[in-house]
């Protein structure tokens, strides 16, 4: 399963903007971004302009970065969002947020999507009452998620619920915290992708895509 090992506040730095991909630092003053907005390399202030690919390139990279995809698995989600009946760049996002390692996340069980990905991969969590490890598994209105009834699995969501409990997307719902427990009630749209990323252009993700 290949994940992307880079340091991740490079990443950010590269975007010229947070992704946030470290949970509570990212919204406190040591966040790379505050301290030290530029891109990463010894010659970043030498950079010229972008030109118009290289713009719709970042863009892509972003949207990538943000739900911590590797090149092959964004290329099949819009291979997937090309094929479907409605709006192309819409159901490319609405894929991701069915992502189960996101659903995890936006539920509140893990700081970001990293950990997340990390607690259904060692077995920490159930979908529809069976133990799934697919963290790239795209799920449906209905199905549920629920932390396996272990000390070590409830302690390690628990701790993350109690110090800060997110709000819930609309199309996902908390049921129970003893174990904790969500599901999809709907299928996300475009108005429920995650807020820290709404004002991603889809539009040039699919002119880069389609080349
Ligand atoms: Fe690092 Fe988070 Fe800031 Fe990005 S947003 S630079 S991951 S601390």
């Amino acid at each position: 399963m290949a994940r992307t090992t880079d340091p991740v506040c490079r990443l950010c730095r590269r975007e010229g903007v947070k992704l946030f991909l470290k949970g509570s630092r990212c919204e406190s003053p040591k966040c790379a971004i505050e301290r030290r907005n530029q891109t990463p390399g010894m010659h970043w202030q030498r950079r010229s302009k972008a030109s118009e690919y290289g713009l719709r390139l970042r863009e892509k990279q972003k949207l990538k970065r943000f739900y911590g995809l590797m090149e092959r698995q964004f290329r099949r989600y819009f291979s997937l969002a090309s094929r479907s009946k409605g709006n192309t760049g819409e159901s490319l996002l609405t894929l991701m947020e069915r992502r189960l390692d996101n659903v995890v996340h936006r539920l509140g069980f893990a700081p970001n999507r990293a950990a997340a990905r990390q607690l259904v991969s060692h077995g920490h969590i159930y979908l529809n009452g069976h133990l799934c490890n697919i963290p790239s598994l795209l799920l449906k209105s209905g199905d549920t998620v629920t932390v396996k009834s272990h000390p070590r699995s409830l302690q390690l969501v628990k701790l993350h619920l109690q110090d800060n409990p997110p709000p819930v997307p609309d199309f996902l719902e908390r049921l129970g915290d003893d174990p904790p427990e969500g599901r999809m009630s709907r299928l996300p749209t475009r108005g429920d992708i995650d807020p820290r990323i709404q004002d991603i252009q889809e539009q040039l993700i699919i002119e880069v895509c389609s080349r």
